[in-house]
C-alpha cells in the first residue's frame, strides 16, 4: 500500500528543507525525499559567507545540517533515497523510490542541479582518480600538486582561490580573455600569486586513461589553433551546472536548458510547485532557492487550504440535498 501524504518534498538542499520548516510549520507534515546528495550543493561548499545571519561566513555542510534540524524540530519526516519515478498524469502524484510508494496531493520539486561536465572520455575515465568537479570535496588530495580549472565563472574563480590552499599551482583554462565571474571573485584571483592562466583556451584530453591517473594535458588555443601539452596532477571542471529534471521530462513543462518552466514557484500543473535551482536559471543562490522554497510551502498550504475549504462546502450542499427533496416531496403530500 502507498503511503500518502498532503505534501512531499523532493531533494534536502536549501529550497526543499525551507519549503519543509514552512510546511512543518502549517502542520501540513511534510515528507521529504532528500535525494543521496542530502543537503544540496551547499555539502560540497567551503565557506558561505553570502547567506544573511552569518556575519562570519559559516560552513556549507553546517548550514545546511542546521537547516535540517530545524525542518526535523516542527515534524518533517525524511527518507534518505532518490525518487526513481514519478506520476504527475493524475493527483495524488505517485512517486516511487527503491524501497516505497507515496501518494500525495501536493509536490515540491526541489531537486536542484549538477554539475557540467565537458563530456570527453578521459574526464569521464579519469573522474575520481585525478578529475573532479568539486574541489571544495577533492581539494584536500592535491597538496602540492600542480592542478588545473577550467570555466570562467564565479565557480571556477572560486574553486581556484581555494585550490591554492593545497597545489603548489592552479591554472584557469578558460574559453574567452574576459570572466564570467563577479569582479570581486577575479580581482580575488588575480591577487593569488598561485593563480595562473591560460585564456582564449580549451581542454581538448587528459591523460593518462590508461594508467588511471592524471598526468598530462592537452589544451588548444582557440586564437593560434595550436595544442599544446602541460604536466599535471588533477583537473578541476567547474563549468556551471545541469538541473536535475530527468523524472520530470515529458510531464511537466520545461525550458529549452531544462529548467522547470515556473510563473512564481507555480508549474504547469495544478499541485506541483518547483523551488530552487532546478527552475532558477539566472539566480541560483542558496537564498534565492531558500525564499523559493518558502513560496512553494506558502502556495501549497494556499492551495491545500483552499481544496479543502471547497471540499466541506460541496458536502454541506449534498447533506442539506435530501432535507430539501423529502420537505419538497412533504409539500407535494
Ligand atoms: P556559470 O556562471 O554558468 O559559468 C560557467 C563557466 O563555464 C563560464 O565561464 C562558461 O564559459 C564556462 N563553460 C561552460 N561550458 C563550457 C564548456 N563546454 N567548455 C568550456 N567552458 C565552458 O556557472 P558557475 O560558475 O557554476 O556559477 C553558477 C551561478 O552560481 C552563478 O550565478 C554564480 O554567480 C553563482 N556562484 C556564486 C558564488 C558565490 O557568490 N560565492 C560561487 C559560485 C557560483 P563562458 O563564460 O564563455 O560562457
Amino acid at each position: 500500500m502507498p503511503t500518502r501524504k498532503k505534501l512531499t518534498i523532493l531533494g534536502s538542499g536549501s529550497a526543499g528543507l525551507t519549503a519543509a520548516i514552512y510546511a512543518a510549520r502549517a502542520n501540513l507534515e511534510p515528507l521529504v525525499i532528500q535525494g543521496l546528495q542530502a543537503g544540496g550543493q551547499l555539502t560540497i561548499t567551503t565557506d558561505v559567507e553570502n547567506f544573511p545571519g552569518f556575519p562570519d561566513g559559516i560552513q556549507g555542510p553546517e548550514l545546511m545540517e542546521e537547516m535540517h534540524k530545524q525542518a526535523e524540530r516542527f515534524g518533517t519526516q525524511f527518507i534518505y533515497d532518490n525518487a526513481e519515478h514519478v506520476d504527475l498524469s493524475k493527483r495524488p502524484f505517485l512517486i516511487k523510490t527503491s524501497g516505497e510508494e507515496i501518494l500525495t496531493d501536493v509536490l515540491l520539486i526541489c531537486t536542484g542541479a549538477s554539475a557540467r561536465l565537458l563530456g570527453m572520455e578521459s574526464e569521464s575515465k579519469l573522474m575520481g582518480h585525478g578529475v573532479s568537479a568539486c574541489a571544495t570535496c577533492d581539494g584536500f588530495f592535491f597538496r602540492d600538486k600542480n592542478v588545473y580549472v577550467v570555466g570562467g565563472g564565479d565557480t571556477a574563480l572560486e574553486e581556484a582561490t581555494f585550490l591554492t590552499r593545497f597545489a603548489s599551482s592552479v591554472t584557469i583554462i578558460h574559453r574567452r580573455e574576459t570572466f564570467r565571474a563577479s569582479a570581486i571573485m577575479v580581482d580575488r584571483a588575480k591577487r593569488n600569486e598561485k593563480v595562473k592562466y591560460l585564456l582564449n583556451s580549451v581542454l581538448e584530453e587528459i591523460m593518462d586513461a590508461e594508467k588511471g591517473e592524471v598526468t598530462a594535458i592537452k589544451v588548444r588555443n582557440l586564437v593560434t589553433n595550436q595544442v599544446e601539452e602541460y604536466p599535471a596532477d588533477g583537473v578541476f571542471i567547474a563549468i556551471g551546472h545541469k538541473p536535475n529534471t530527468e523524472l520530470f521530462v515529458g510531464q511537466i513543462e520545461l525550458s529549452e536548458n531544462g529548467y522547470i518552466k515556473t510563473d512564481g514557484v507555480k508549474t504547469s500543473i495544478t499541485g506541483v510547485y518547483a523551488a530552487g535551482d532546478v527552475q532558477d536559471e539566472l539566480y541560483r543562490q542558496a537564498i534565492t532557492a531558500a525564499g523559493t522554497g518558502c513560496m512553494a510551502a506558502l502556495e501549497a498550504q494556499w492551495l491545500l487550504e483552499n481544496e479543502e475549504a471547497e471540499a466541506e462546502k460541496k458536502s454541506e450542499v449534498s447533506a442539506q440535498a435530501p432535507t430539501l427533496a423529502t420537505s419538497a416531496a412533504g409539500k407535494k403530500e
